[in-house]
């Protein structure tokens, strides 16, 4: 069967890579389309669409990777921050849906913004929330 993730065709070397690092269970490459230079991207070689679908061999080696990934982007393009980015599902972000964490090489004032924080109301209502979130992480 034909295959049509475009995460899979580089790990079949159906399409080409800048490949980082190449092992059993974990590809990593830079990004075609980088946030900065260097911005790398960690893949399993299973093909899981989210983190929900990863199975633990596969995450284990995957946090392996990005440590020596990570390092490698950092000390090569001179960083002094790196950011470990995932998006789950088209909301978040997720453009290709094979499971993959995005490593960015970050520098103080470099002016880039992930996100915008907000706040609660109070801790009352961060412990009415937080409660509900532990209620499913027991049967999740
Ligand atoms: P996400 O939005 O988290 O799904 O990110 C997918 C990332 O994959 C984007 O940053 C794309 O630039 C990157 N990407 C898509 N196709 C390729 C490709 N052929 N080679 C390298 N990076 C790619």
């Amino acid at each position: 069967m034909e295959t049509v993730c475009v995460f899979c065709k580089i790990i079949q070397g159906e399409i080409p890579c800048a490949t980082l690092l190449d092992t059993p269970e974990v590809l990593a490459f830079l990004d075609i389309s980088p946030v900065r230079p260097g911005h790398a991207l960690v893949i399993p070689k299973e093909h899981a669409a989210t983190v929900f679908d990863l199975s633990p061999t596969s995450a284990t080696a995957v946090f392996a990777a990005i440590q020596r990934v990570g390092k490698g982007v950092m000390q090569t393009t001179g960083a002094t921050g790196l950011n470990v980015l995932q998006n789950n599902f088209a909301a978040s972000g997720q453009m290709v849906p094979h499971v993959h964490w995005h490593l960015i090489p970050r520098v103080e004032g470099d002016g880039l913004e992930l996100w915008k924080q907000g706040s609660y109301a109070g801790m009352e209502e961060m412990q009415v929330l937080a409660k509900r979130i532990a209620e499913q992480c027991k049967i999740a």
